[in-house]
């Protein structure tokens, strides 16, 4: 697309950061695309047969701001369990869209079970798992069928790991006989954009709008990623959802989706994300949309929660005392941001800085709408705290964190109307 197609998205402090105009797709009551604000989805890990462990887990990453929740769909019995999901999350009040995800007999799924196809928001379809060899082109036509027939927009969504082997194999014939071959991994490459490319222009040909569809072709590298979704956007104005495919553990997982979505995203690329962390043993699975909206927030694209600016600590600071404190702001404004969404409404922009001494500790303060700055070693037992750029108030004592966390919530209360509960 040109630059007459990017639309500005407001960033508090740079100003305008662009966006790639992309057909705008209604998935369940949230728009995907358009210049819309890009979306935060995940997936559960439970099996869907299983209604109350997805029903729970589905839950848990709606509570934790995932906009639209991707289930596997592989058996009759995961795909006769959607429609009770569907109802038992709308008897709960959550309102997220539910995404099937299909491979291999995604058509028969659906024949199958009527009220599966209905519930669903969205068909995703993998171009390289559709079926093989002459059943491929006629199981994709029935999934493609079905989306028409029960009004889903479709995500055609090629992986790496599940590339159309039939199209790479060809591609990489006829690269063999060019007087001047590719290198083998930008022919693969090519391969993944088509299949995505060639796939969507099939489902328009099939009658599916193309206002339905959204494409991926992702792929576990970042410097490979970034290029194929530079190029799928140079190509075409489908909507766009990103993600580095299995990114990994911890902050493996963290660093190398970030690394790749944060350049896409800066490009104005991308509708829709997903940060497919492996949870570490223990770990919520709603980590991955946590790391979604600090990503987008961070990049100033979103608002979702206040974000705590906090210094690493260093010699000078004597106790893990400002380290609690500063998780523990965190938690606070992350548990009240649900209420506050009703009642202070804007109160996810605020800024709120945790300092370990006075180095950085007032200039930094200062600069975030509340912050503290905390005594480091030698230094007087007291603690100034600046609201706007204004010193106001000196904390001292043993409840120096309660009376932070007071202030916060009456600064929330006065700068964003309503009434602030008590920390
Ligand atoms: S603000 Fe103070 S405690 Fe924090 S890293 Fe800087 S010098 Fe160290």
């Amino acid at each position: 697309m040109d630059s007459a197609a990017l639309k500005p998205c407001a960033h508090p402090a740079f100003g305008p950061l662009p966006r790639r105009l992309t057909r705008s797709v209604a998935i369940g009551g949230v728009q995907v695309g358009g210049g819309a604000p890009v979306v935060v989805q995940s997936m559960t890990n439970t099996d869907t047969a299983d209604v109350n462990s997805t029903t729970k887990q589905v839950a848990e990453l709606w509570r934790a701001g995932s906009e639209m929740v991707r289930v596997t769909v592989n058996t009759v019995e995961a795909a006769a369990a959607v429609p009770r999901i569907v109802d038992k999350l709308a008897m709960m009040g959550v309102e997220v869209p539910i995404i099937g995800d299909f491979h291999y007999n995604g058509h028969q799924l659906l024949a199958a079970e009527p009220a599966c196809a209905e519930a669903l928001a969205k068909y995703r379809i993998n171009p390289g798992n559709v079926g093989f060899g002459k059943k491929k082109d006629t199981q994709f036509a029935t999934l493609i069928e079905f989306a028409i027939r029960y009004g889903k927009p479709v995500r055609i969504g090629a992986n790496w790991g599940s590339l159309d082997q039939a199209l790479a194999t060809r591609l990489m014939d006829e690269n063999h006989l060019l007087p001047q071959p590719k290198e083998a991994a930008e022919v693969l490459r090519e391969a993944l954009i088509r299949s995505a490319l060639d796939s969507a222009e099939r489902a328009v040909e099939l009658g599916l709008p193309a206002d339905r569809i959204v494409l991926s072709a992702k792929v576990s590298g970042v410097q490979e990623l970034i290029a194929v979704y530079r190029e799928l956007a140079r190509r075409g104005d489908y909507a766009l959802h990103l993600g580095l495919t299995e990114a990994g553990i911890g902050s493996k997982g963290i660093v190398a989706s970030s690394a790749a979505l944060a350049v896409l995203l800066q490009e104005g690329i991308g509708d829709t994300i997903r940060i497919s962390l492996t949870p570490e043993p223990g770990q919520a699975r709603s980590n991955e949309v946590v790391v979604a909206q600090e990503l987008l927030q961070t990049m100033g694209l979103r608002a979702f929660t206040p974000m705590v600016t906090a210094c690493p600590g260093c010699g000078r600071t004597t106790s893990t005392f400002f380290q609690e404190l500063a998780q523990r702001v965190q938690e606070h404004v992350r548990a009240k941001m649900p209420e506050w969404k009703v009642t202070h409404p804007g109160a996810e922009n605020l800024t709120l800085a945790v300092m370990g001494c006075v180095v950085n500790g007032p200039g930094e303060s200062r600069h975030a709408n509340i912050g503290i700055s905390l005594p480091g070693t030698g230094e007087a037992p007291s603690a100034p705290v600046f609201e706007d750029g204004e010193k106001t108030v000196t904390l001292r004592g043993d409840n120096i964190a309660g009376d932070f966390i007071g202030l916060i919530d009456a600064y929330v209360a006065r700068r964003y109307g309503g009434h602030a509960s008590a920390g």
